[in-house]
């Protein structure tokens, strides 16, 4: 079948044209500049963004396809978790698109998307581990079917993506801060600051990288204290420091999923799988544990449609349609036991 996928729920506006696990299109208009000059991504703005970008991403999409809407099978949009101005603006496109149409609307949640992506772009079946490490998001997913995923933790406070990006700010550095720190790190010594692992005496798979930062923000005090600035070495060793500590917490955390999810594929998704040094930590856990190990395409690892249609198309093949009285929810988890705890869910 051939899907059609929306998605809004951050600082992207996506749409995308998927059959089975070929991407026929999948355009992406971001936001960055728009919400350049706030420090972050302000909701207002990117509702009202989504709400004129999206229609016109949709016909890019179908144009970039060469398909009309007449062809298409199934309408999937995501539904949240996200910022709900943005997820009501790909909501309300989809509804307005199966009333016209007639076709069937299907709600997804992003997170899925996320995680079934290695399936997309690489066939992986299941079951498999999923980390998916991004500004937003940092969390453990057991992958056991299109409809069927287990959290086995996360962080606790900030995505490490975050955590990057404020170490960038902390240090004078550009943003997006994962980059520039890296690059920064590069050539810095990772051992010269004893950097804590907050967590790791602990048993499962929970994160934390507040304590990170709050001991990178105390050393960076400490050498301004002492010789009134930070020289070009010092903020290398801090990047290192800081780099080296979120891959050790991503690895060992890794290590004990992988033994209580009893799988024998790994893969990464999300902007920070980008970083080199947190890539190369996770795949020596695999080779150490004869798991195999992928990290699919950064743009297909970051906010896309073609996520969200791929997903779409699985819980279509399930039988899956909703009505429209489909909601958008600023909060799902994917895991259904959470979600019973929330009191919100399927
Ligand atoms: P989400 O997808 O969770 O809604 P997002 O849009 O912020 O959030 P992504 O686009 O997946 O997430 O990733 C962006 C994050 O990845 C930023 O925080 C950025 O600093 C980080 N990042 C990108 N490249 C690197 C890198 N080389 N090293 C570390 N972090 C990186
Ligand atoms: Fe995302």
């Amino acid at each position: 079948p051939l899907i059609l996928g929306l998605e809004s729920s951050c600082d992207d506006t996506a749409a995308a044209l998927v059959r089975g696990r070929r991407i026929l299109s999948s355009v992406v208009l971001g936001q960055a500049e728009l919400h350049a000059d706030f420090g972050g991504v302000v909701p207002e703005i990117a509702a009202r963004a989504h709400a004129e970008k999206i229609d016109h991403c949709v016909e890019a999409a179908l144009e970039e396809a060469r398909v009309t809407l007449a062809e298409v099978d199934a309408i999937a949009v995501t539904a949240g978790p996200g910022l709900i101005g943005g997820v009501l603006a790909g909501v309300m496109c989809a509804k307005g698109l199966a009333a016209a149409t007639g076709k069937p609307l299907i709600g997804v949640n992003h997170l899925a998307g996320h995680a079934l992506t290695p399936q997309l772009t690489d066939g992986v079946a299941f079951p498999y581990l999923l980390l998916l490490v991004s500004g937003g998001h940092c969390q453990f997913l057991l992958v056991e079917g299109a409809d069927e995923f287990r959290r086995l933790g996360g962080t606790i406070d900030d995505a490490p993506g975050e955590a990057f990006d404020k170490t960038a700010r902390l240090l004078g550095l550009p943003q997006p801060g994962g980059p520039a720190v890296e690059r920064a790190a590069a050539e810095g010594d990772a051992r010269r600051f004893a950097l804590p692992r907050p967590l790791l005496d602990r048993p499962g798979c929970d994160m934390s990288f507040s304590g990170l930062k709050t001991a990178l923000l105390r050393a960076r005090d400490a050498i301004v204290a002492e010789k009134g600035g930070l020289t070009v070495t010092d903020r290398a060793d801090l990047c290192a420091g800081f780099q080296q500590a979120v891959a050790d917490i991503l690895a060992e955390k890794t290590r004990r999923a992988l033994a209580e999810a009893g799988v024998s594929r790994f893969a990464v998704a999300g902007g920070v799988a980008a970083n080199g040094t947190v890539r190369a930590a996770l795949e020596a856990v695999c080779a150490e544990t004869d798991t195999g190990f992928l990290a699919p395409p950064l743009a297909l690892c970051t906010d896309n449609a073609a996520m969200i249609a791929y997903a779409g198309g699985a819980l279509f093949a399930l039988g899956r349609r909703d009505g429209m009285d489909l909601a958008a929810r600023p909060r799902w988890p994917l895991d259904s036991r959470a979600a019973a705890m929330l009191g919100s869910g399927k």
